[in-house]
């Protein structure tokens, strides 16, 4: 991400939320992005997605810029958003839709991508039928079936409650590890940044810019009771 400035338009007059973001992101890297609610966190996830047009920077990926058909993101938000009226596997299997390949390589991949979230058994269920966690884990699967390079994050457990969002946390990091897979998560939860990203991108708001980016020092993220939340609280 190189000098990324993005406006909105609010009432005829232009905004800017973000400002000058660059960020080099490592293959693999888990990176948490930290800030207070309307600093452009979910905004720059959007962009990252070819979800916003109309920014100005350059967003390359493997050192191409990218376009907003590009299906090498997959993408979980704060609300599951799956369709009510599609079962656990249907909803994974829309991950597919526009995926090359045979019904049968792809039925495969739904399989496996419902064990790797732990949903042997709940193929058939519906979201009604699954808590809050369980959509969660659809969610995280629906993003990773068509086997993206990067994995975005927008407070996926903001609305689940402390014991659920730790298993979920630790679960993430299970599946980031296993599919070798780049991650970008926002959270609001400084403790979960710390817990997941190898480094943290703190942002502050009006306009949305980065803070500074905080390198978490490998093997303390577990140790999160020695860890100088300091640094990216302040
Ligand atoms: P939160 O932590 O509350 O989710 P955020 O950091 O994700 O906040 P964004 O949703 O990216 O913040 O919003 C950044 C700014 O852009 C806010 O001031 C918001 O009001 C504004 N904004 C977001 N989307 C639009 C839009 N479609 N049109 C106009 N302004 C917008
Ligand atoms: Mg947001």
């Amino acid at each position: 991400i190189k000098n990324l400035n993005k406006y909105y338009e609010v009432k005829g007059k232009p905004l800017k939320v973000l400002e000058n973001i660059s960020l080099s992101i490592r293959p693999g890297e888990f990176i948490s992005i930290v800030g207070s609610s309307g600093c452009g966190k979910s905004t720059l996830l959007r962009l990252l997605i070819g979800l916003e047009s109309g920014y100005a920077g350059q967003i390359l990926l493997d050192g191409k810029p990218i376009n907003g058909t590009s299906l090498d993101r997959g993408i979980v938000f704060q609300e599951h958003r799956l369709f009510p009226w599609l079962t656990a596997e249907q909803n994974i299997s829309l991950g597919l839709l526009n995926a090359p390949g045979t019904q049968a390589a792809k039925n495969k991949s739904v399989q496996e991508h419902i064990n790797l979230v732990g949903l042997k058994g709940f193929e058939k269920a519906y979201p009604y039928q699954l808590s809050g966690g369980m959509s969660q884990r659809v969610a995280i699967a629906r993003a990773l079936v068509n086997r993206p390079e990067v994995l975005l994050l927008d407070e996926p457990f903001g609305a689940l409650d402390a014991l659920t969002r730790s298993h979920l946390q630790q679960e993430l990091q299970r599946i980031w590890q296993a599919e070798g897979i780049t991650a970008i998560l926002v959270t609001h939860d400084v403790e979960e940044a710390v817990f997941l990203g190898d480094r943290i991108v703190v942002m502050q708001p009006r306009p949305g810019r980065i803070k500074r980016i905080v390198d978490v020092p490998l093997g303390r993220t577990r140790d999160r009771g020695s860890y100088d939340f300091a640094a990216i609280k302040d």
